[in-house]
Formats: C-alpha cells, structure tokens, sequence
C-alpha cells in the first residue's frame, strides 16, 4: 500500500511540471526566491542550484514592462526569502508591494554601465534590457551569488562554485553570439526591431539598431513611428526586420511590405517560452536570436 501510494506520487509529481515541482520544494523547506520574469527565473536558478525553490511571478510569454502584480502574486512575495528584480525602471510595478511587504530584494543588474535610451518619451532613461548581453548577466550572476549567501549562508560555497560555472557558459555564449554577427556583410549589418530591446546586443554586436517603439508601453506604433522604421528599411536597403515574443508583429508586417524587406522573424527579450517551446533558457534564448538574426539578415537558413 505504502509503496503504490509513493510510486502514485511520484508519477504525479512527474506530471506536474517543474513550477509545481518548485513550490513542492518550498512547501518542503528550501528557501523561496521569487523573481519578477521568467528569464530572471532561470539565470537565479542557475545559481541558486537546488539549495533554493526559484518562481517568477510572471508566466512565460507575459508582458513585463506594465505587469500589474495580482493579491496571488503579492501573497506570494510576503512567503518569499528573497525577491529577485531586474531594476532599470523595468520592473518598478513591484517596488511599492516590496516596500510595503518589507520583503528582502536584491537587483540583479546592480553595478552594470546602462545604455540611455535614444528617443520618444522614455529618452535618457537607463534602457532595462541589460540581460541581452550576456557578460552583463555575468554581473546579475555575482549579485545573485552574494544575495543567495545572505539568506542562506550555510549554502555560500555552493553558489559560488554554481555562479563560476554559469559565468564561464555565459561568456562562451557572449563569444559565439559575436562571431556569428561579425560575420554578416557589411550591409546586412543592421538589426530592426519592434521594441527598442537590442541596445546592449548591437552594441556588443557592433550592429546598428533601429526599432518602431522605444519600450513596450500602452503607446505603441503610432503612425509617426511606423513611418520612420519604414524610411530607414528603404534608405538602408535593411534586408530583413523582426519582432519580439511578447507584442504583436502585426505593425513590423506593415514595415516589411511596405519596405520590401523580408519579416526575419520572431526573437525573445521579456519571456522565455514554456519548457517545450524553443527558448526554455536564457542561453537557449540568446542562442535562438543570433540563429534568427544572421538567417534572416543573410536569407539563408543556419543551423
Ligand atoms: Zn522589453
């Protein structure tokens, strides 16, 4: 009986899926960490190793720049060891529960250089994407590695020796994703976006950057913006152009027909995609990009 009753468990537990599985952890005694998005999830919990249960508070293909945190998500934060925020102004939606809950939080993008932001309203702004270089996560890395020990000292060797590891995958990632965009031709060399995403990944890239809105917000493509994006596609003769995963592509489409150039595609910056999907890490994420980039800039397919 006992033993059909375990194996039961086990197969539900299988079933569950691995946010089920984390907070199973929790319920079991590991120090919660909640993060404010997905990709945050999986750079803590690359760190954090299986000393901690790591969640993010928003699921996988959410908006995250005006998220607004429900009674769950706020429960779920008080119950937290350690809440994990980009900083940046992206996710500011959380600060005020934060305060008010008291809650320990570290910012993971503390002591990175910020790229401003060029234009529109949100111009001089620090640009909140610093996560789409990835030597910049080699920074969020050690912040969370020193954040980790202070909830859980006994684990301090052990977040380390994990943060070690995972900055050495993240700075051969940063070199292959340079190789490959430093191959493109010298026309090709330009990346157009529907948010303004990729100012730490053309800098690191040496591409130039183009985008239809500055930051995901309620104001996005008005006309003006539209128009410009198109312009610049045509003066550049910018063979490809592309959108992100978590807002509509329905005006890069417009930019593209009516530009000439192709739709290179879909690439992720504010999400990971569920576990099935094609980018269920963040270096998976990076990788994914620089694949979809350099196959659409170049019209070929790349492996
Ligand atoms: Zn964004």
């Amino acid at each position: 009986m006992t033993k059909l009753l375990v194996a039961t468990m086990a197969v539900a537990l299988a079933l569950t899926g691995c946010s089920t599985a984390s907070r199973d952890d929790a319920a079991h005694g590991k120090p919660l960490v909640v993060t404010t998005f997905t990709v945050l999830a999986d750079i803590a919990a690359n760190v954090a190793g299986d000393r901690l249960a790591v969640e993010s508070i928003t699921k996988s293909g959410a908006e995250i720049h005006g998220y607004e945190p429900t009674p769950g998500d706020v429960r779920r934060a008080a119950g937290a060891a350690l809440v994990v925020k980009n900083g940046l102004g992206l996710d500011a939606w959380f600060d005020r529960f934060t305060d008010d809950l008291h809650a320990p939080h570290v910012v993971a993008s503390d002591g990175i250089t910020p790229i401003p932001i060029a234009s529109d309203a949100y111009a001089g702004k620090p640009n909140p994407h610093a996560w789409m270089s990835p030597l910049n996560v080699v920074v969020y890395a050690d912040n969370l590695a020193a954040a980790f020990t202070r909830i859980d000292p006994a684990g301090a060797a052990v977040f380390r020796a994990n943060a070690e590891a995972y900055k050495q995958r993240l700075r051969a990632v940063a070199h292959d994703l340079v190789d490959s965009l430093h191959a493109l031709p010298a026309n090709e060399r330009a990346l157009v976006t529907c948010e303004g995403a990729f100012s730490y990944l053309t800098r690191d890239a040496g591409l130039a950057e183009r985008y239809i809105w500055p930051v995901n917000a309620e104001q996005q493509a008005v006309p003006r913006q539209v128009a410009a994006t198109i312009d610049f596609v045509r003066t550049e003769r910018v063979p490809a152009v592309f959108c992100e995963s978590t807002v509509s592509d329905k005006a890069m489409r417009r930019v593209a027909a009516a530009s000439g150039a192709r739709f290179g595609g879909i690439l992720y910056v504010d999400s990971l995609s569920r576990a099935d999907g094609p980018v269920p890490t963040y270096l998976d994420l990076i990788r994914h990009d620089s694949r979809t980039i350099v196959a659409g800039l170049t019209g070929k397919a790349v492996q």
